[in-house]
């Protein structure tokens, strides 16, 4: 019986411990992170747990469903994650869990998450909220025996608190897509799944365009800050996914699949459920999928909107291949 608690360090076969690998993916929402952690947890010890960052507001205070279909609180999974990790969840004060988070991972407080000495009542609430997290990572790595957790969190903070987290060796799968397609996404309204009649809120161009920039840019950072970043693009991994997937085995040291992984057939991925906390509806979707560009903003976002986009983004865009109107397929900056 695995003990309950203790930091997020994973006792191998090999009855070795060491620290848990915890592939979080980043950048911006609408860029196709549901579909990515659905095929990369997917992979040979490989574990999905959809977005962790959420786990306190949606999974622990709204009682939001699993992507497996259960309620958070009737989920077997996430059950036992919480059994090992506190001896149930209910030992845990979640709201005062959720102040914390709010009080250290956000954008804003990224300069203090770099050097969150300077402040030394941060630096406390930082340690507090890394040592919580901990003890679920090194849960959820004993619970699904996989050695290799992948989080679709996307927010930069939360991969910056990540790289904070004792026992944790973090990876980061900067996943872009075209802002122009971002944009697109989050102006139309789209109902969330687990509450009917309720929409996701909706960003304008020039909003999408912001935190386009500000989000790629602050996960391409982390590199500087010794963190290993794959960077991938949404259009490059629906066109050829078994590609994009052993590059991510590659990153890991991992042999790639000659044939791919078993899941994909031909433009199709076989989908099973898997235990994910928030993202977009298609987390529960299970069976076969079309594996396809989503590439409706090019005749569906109005003129206007689409060259503000262009100009706003115009740099960074250039440089992740998004030249002209439309992605070049393949193409990735050197
Ligand atoms: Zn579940």
């Amino acid at each position: 019986m695995p003990r309950e608690g203790g930091s997020a360090t994973a006792r191998q076969p090999d009855g070795a411990t060491r620290p848990v690998t915890v592939l979080c993916t980043g950048g911006v929402g609408r860029s196709g992170s549901t579909l990515l952690v659905r095929m990369v947890g997917q992979l040979p010890h490989h574990v999905t747990i959809g977005e962790l960052v959420y786990l306190w507001e949606l999974g622990l205070l709204r009682d939001h469903r699993c992507g497996c279909g259960a309620q958070f609180s009737n989920c077997p999974f996430w059950s036992e994650v919480g059994r090992l990790a506190f001896g149930g969840w209910p030992a845990l004060d979640r709201d005062a869990m959720l102040a914390l988070q709010r009080s250290v991972a956000t954008t804003r407080r990224i300069p203090l998450l770099v050097v969150p000495w300077v402040v030394p009542s941060f630096r406390r609430r930082l340690d507090r909220y890394t040592e919580t997290l901990s003890r679920i990572y090194a849960a959820i790595a004993q619970v699904s025996g996989a050695a290799v957790i992948v989080d679709s969190s996307k927010h930069p903070a939360m991969l910056y608190v990540l790289r904070r987290t004792p026992g944790i060796d973090l990876r980061a799968l900067h996943l872009i897509r075209d802002p122009r397609g971002v944009a697109y996404s989050w102006s139309k309204e789209m109902e969330r799944p687990e509450r009917p009649g309720i929409t996701f809120p909706r960003w304008p161009a020039r909003t999408v365009s912001r935190r386009w920039i500000t989000g790629n840019l602050l996960v391409a950072a982390l590199a500087r800050l010794g963190v290993p970043v794959l960077r991938m693009r949404y259009e490059d991994l629906v066109q050829d996914p078994a590609g994009e997937l052993n590059r991510v085995l590659r990153a890991e040291s991992r042999r790639p699949l000659p044939d791919g992984p078993e899941f994909l057939h031909g433009d199709e991925a076989e989908l099973v459920p898997a235990h994910t906390l928030a993202g977009n509806p298609m987390r529960f979707r299970t069976g076969r999928i079309r594996l396809r560009a989503d590439e409706a903003w090019r005749s569906s976002l109005p003129a206007r909107k689409r060259r503000l986009v262009s100009t706003l983004t115009w740099g960074l865009r250039r440089y992740y291949g998004y030249t002209g109107p439309a992605p070049v397929p393949g193409r990735r900056p050197a």
